[in-house]
């Protein structure tokens, strides 16, 4: 059996080509994700706009410099506008953007910004697959992330291999900007489910439940989540290193509410929320973990 990778070359169905990839934007996330695509053997040049390196990576000064013999350009950046520097800013991709490069940005941004991109991206006969992630921190060290992605079912098929390289499961919702929409959804759940868990922490706390009773509990009944799973050991040791800074969370609810608002849509529970994550952020914890709220929730 053969099959064609991305770049319409022939492989035998067993085969895995050594892909030349220029990883750009070494974050929390970022940086263990370009380290696992070195682990995997690909040929990776990284950037990150603060100089950090990643072993048996090439180093590049610009984005542009490290895109421009690359045949996959991958993205994990703060926001929106962070994308829009890297792709069209000085020293960006665009220049070197030709037929046969496909553009992947795992970073979370506004759905309609991602289409807008593609189409760019497309004008200069690149692909462009928006696959936003969700497994965090861990998730990225440990090559465990979900891949919530949207673009043409064939480019998103044909890079199988490199998303199975640092994750677990990939998920096709759609078409381009479909991955961003799945993601902010995934994250209003994640956001609305640690609140509930903040809460219950506060009360029950006046109540006199010790927190690793409350806990305990959680992890024992049907209220068990991924969330609690991943967040509660944090919160009983109040470690508040960033997994997730809480100023990504807020940068997501805004996603959130913009899209909702623009659909027409009440999110009443999430317009409170993010009033906390707000005064949160007033109060000094915007490059804390977003768990640092149920200190917050506790002080309202
Ligand atoms: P992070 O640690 O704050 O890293 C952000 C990265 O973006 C850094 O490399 C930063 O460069 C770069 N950046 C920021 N503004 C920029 C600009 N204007 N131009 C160029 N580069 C810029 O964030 P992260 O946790 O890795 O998250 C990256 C993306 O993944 C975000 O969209 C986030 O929402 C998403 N995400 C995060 C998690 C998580 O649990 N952490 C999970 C899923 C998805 P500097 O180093 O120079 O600041």
């Amino acid at each position: 059996m053969t099959r064609l990778d991305f770049n319409q070359i022939l492989l035998s169905e067993s085969e895995e080509r050594l892909v030349k990839i220029a990883y750009l934007g070494l974050g929390i996330m970022g940086r263990p994700m370009a380290a696992n695509l070195v682990k995997a053997g690909h040929d990776v040049t990284v950037w990150n706009r603060t100089p950090k390196t990643v072993d048996g990576a090439r180093l590049a000064a610009t984005p542009g410099e490290a895109a421009r013999d690359a045949e996959v350009i991958w993205m994990c950046v703060a926001d929106t506008k962070a994308v829009e520097t890297v792709l069209f800013g000085p020293g960006g991709v665009e220049p070197v953007l030709r037929p046969g490069v496909t553009v992947i940005d795992s970073s979370t941004i506004a759905p309609q910004a991602t289409r807008e991109f593609a189409a760019k991206v497309r004008a200069k006969g690149a692909e462009f697959v928006d696959a936003p992630v969700t497994g965090s921190k861990i998730g990225a060290e440990n090559a465990q992330l979900l891949f919530i992605v949207g673009g043409p079912e064939k480019t998103v098929a044909a890079l199988d291999p490199l998303f199975m390289a640092l994750g677990k499961k990939v998920i096709r919702v759609g078409e381009t900007g479909a991955g961003e929409s799945a993601k902010i959804g995934m994250n209003l759940m994640i956001a609305t489910i640690f609140q509930g868990f903040a809460e219950a922490l506060a009360l029950t706390g006046k109540l006199g439940v010790p927190p690793e009773i409350l806990v305990d509990l959680i992890n024992s009944s049907m209220i068990k989540s991924g969330v609690t799973d991943y967040k509660a050991s944090f919160v009983l040791k109040q470690d508040w290193s960033p997994n997730f800074p809480l100023r990504l969370m807020l940068k997501d609810i805004h996603l959130m509410l913009d899209a909702a608002k623009q659909q027409k849509l009440e999110l009443p529970s999430l317009q409170q929320i993010e009033k906390i994550y707000q005064k949160a952020v007033d109060a000094g914890h915007a490059n804390d973990d977003y768990a640092v709220t149920v200190e917050t929730v506790k002080q309202l």
